[in-house]
């Protein structure tokens, strides 16, 4: 979304298999394999213990996790990062279907957020789990204004909260979006762009931890 030639690499040339050499987004992409798989649990009404979660970490860990010199520090964070994601409880809270929709520049965007909650009040909750550390402008991405479009669309005339939740910290931090009407622009734009068939680069302090970083064509990235 930030990147159009990101999208492109990842989506449609299938390069994501590049990431696979970097240790830090193989130990990220490890952590972000159990919560999904969590989140599917918890969506078929199974709640996966911490106990069960470290050993699925244990399974996804011997397939793709990293390798070298760091890998007992990571395999170390990891493990108390998906216990943390296990322990976080939602005390009546009920798990609802988590693949959400909107539609933006009449055409349809699927989200599928970690986490739909229904609250005892009617309230919807939609979470986000966040592997990497906590930032000031978490709530400026647009993906939250998304979120809370998608929500009031899937779940009308209910009070949508956003959530994101950093398993490292242990912390869940509510998100309120600055919402002028305004705020799905973004995305019209880039839905515009690839229809156009554009992917220019678009620079960032994203880019030395994106995957494409050293084949990108952008002259500034570096
Ligand atoms: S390095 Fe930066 S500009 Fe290049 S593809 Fe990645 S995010 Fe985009």
């Amino acid at each position: 979304m930030k990147c159009p030639a990101r999208y492109r690499h990842e989506v449609l040339e299938g390069l994501s298999a590049l990431a696979e050499k970097s240790a830090y987004l193989r130990f990220h992409g490890c952590v972000r394999q159990v919560l999904v798989w969590m989140g599917d649990k918890a969506c078929a009404g199974e709640t996966a213990t911490a106990r069960e979660a470290v050993a699925y970490l244990d399974d996804v860990w011997r397939d793709r996790g990293p390798r070298g010199g760091f890998e007992a520090v990571y395999f170390a964070e990891a493990r108390r990062m998906v216990s943390a994601a296990a322990a976080l409880v939602d005390a009546g809270h009920r798990p609802v279907e988590r693949v959400l929709s909107v539609v933006v520049a009449s055409q349809t965007v699927v989200v599928r957020p970690d986490r739909v909650l229904e609250a005892p009040d009617g309230s919807i909750v939609i979470r986000r789990f966040r592997t990497g550390r906590r930032s000031k402008s978490e709530e400026e991405k647009p993906i939250w204004a998304l979120l809370a479009a998608a929500g009031e669309a899937a779940f009308p005339g209910r009070v949508v909260h956003l959530q994101a939740f950093y398993p490292a910290a242990a912390e869940i931090v509510p998100i309120a979006p600055e919402r002028d009407g305004t705020e799905l622009a973004p995305y019209a734009d880039a839905l515009a762009g690839v229809a156009r068939g554009e992917f220019a680069p678009v620079t960032s302090r994203d880019c030395p931890t994106c995957q494409f970083y050293f084949i990108c064509t952008a002259e500034d990235s570096f």
